[in-house]
């Protein structure tokens, strides 16, 4: 991002100015000028007008308006409002009772490292637990849909055992809400093979559905879209392709989606990134991090229920 200031032009300012909430004609003078100031003074931020480093990383915590709404509503005049039927249901993969999923202490790492990573105890303070930090993830999602109007609910497996515990939850809510009105999403992150020091070198973020083609492969889309918007185009991550379809080491988290599947509504998991990876663990623990995971979820959910789940009124 560049630094934008009174008399700047261009797509960043148009940028600047949809999340400020002005009309965005990429012209940055008086009127956006005084939002600007009056963002940095409401941030605790140098009030300047100058928008930095600083003011872009707090302008970044704004998740964007959905892209497709506003198409939506303009080709269907008489659409009901999805947010007064569509049920989103989110599972935090794991319990605390999950073996493994950690990742190596980080006694095992740099002094400047470990104090990176104390910085962060809500994912552990010895170490990183995946049960942990996919309630910390799935947490600010949910939020983030809540104040956005959604209607969520939250499947926190509480036994060792929980996939069954999982898919008796998600049975329970699609048997209540139906299925034309309910999407599954369950929150991950990665672990490769591990190299001798228990560290591993794999990098990115990913998503799965079931094989075959049907509503998951449509829902992994939309997130698609976003991930490649937050995370390559934006914050410089990687991501893998969706052909991860059967691999091997994921057989049992895909008992949740396969059980969406059976349900007939559309259920992904997404891995948020690498766990047992240096680079890839301090990114997605970061604040920068865990704001594209969020928004990456959030604006991909929103496109997919705008795009295929609308109705108009009889
Ligand atoms: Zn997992």
């Amino acid at each position: 991002m560049s630094i934008l200031k009174l008399g700047s032009k261009g797509d960043e300012v148009k940028k600047l100015q949809e999340k400020l909430g002005l009309t965005a004609d990429g012209a940055f003078g008086p009127k956006t000028d005084a939002a600007v100031k009056e963002f940095q003074k409401k941030n605790n931020l140098e009030v300047d007008g100058i928008v930095g480093p600083k003011t872009w990383n707090e302008l970044n915590k704004i998740i964007d308006k959905p892209v497709s709404s506003g198409e939506n509503k303009e080709k269907y005049p008489k659409m009901q409002n999805p947010k007064q039927y569509v049920h989103i249901i989110i599972n935090y993969g794991h319990s605390e009772k999950t073996p493994g999923k950690c990742s190596p202490l980080y006694s095992t790492l740099s002094k400047t490292d470990q104090r990176y990573f104390q910085q962060y105890p809500q994912f552990g303070k010895d170490r990183y637990y995946e049960w942990m930090s996919n309630r910390v993830i799935g947490k600010q999602i949910t939020a983030s849909l809540k104040e956005r109007g959604w209607m969520v609910d939250e499947i926190m497996q509480v036994s060792g055992n929980g996939l069954t515990e999982i898919n008796t939850a998600t049975k329970k809510y699609v048997k209540e809400y139906g299925s034309s009105n309910c999407i599954f999403i369950s929150i991950h992150s990665n672990a490769a093979p591990a190299k001798d020091n228990g560290w591993a070198n794999a990098k990115g973020w990913c998503i799965y559905t079931t094989k075959g083609q049907d509503k998951s492969d449509k829902l992994a889309d939309c997130i698609y879209t976003y991930a490649d918007e937050y995370f390559v185009k934006e914050d410089g991550r990687n991501i893998r392709k969706n052909t991860t379809d059967g691999d091997p080491d994921q057989e049992s988290n895909f008992s949740v989606i396969w059980n969406a599947k059976q349900l007939g509504i559309p259920g992904v998991l997404t891995e948020n990134f690498f766990f047992n990876d240096i680079d890839d663990l301090k990114y997605l623990v970061s604040e920068k991090g865990q704001n594209s995971i969020v928004r990456t979820h959030v604006m991909g959910i929103e496109d997919y229920i705008y795009k295929y789940m609308v109705r108009t009124m009889k």
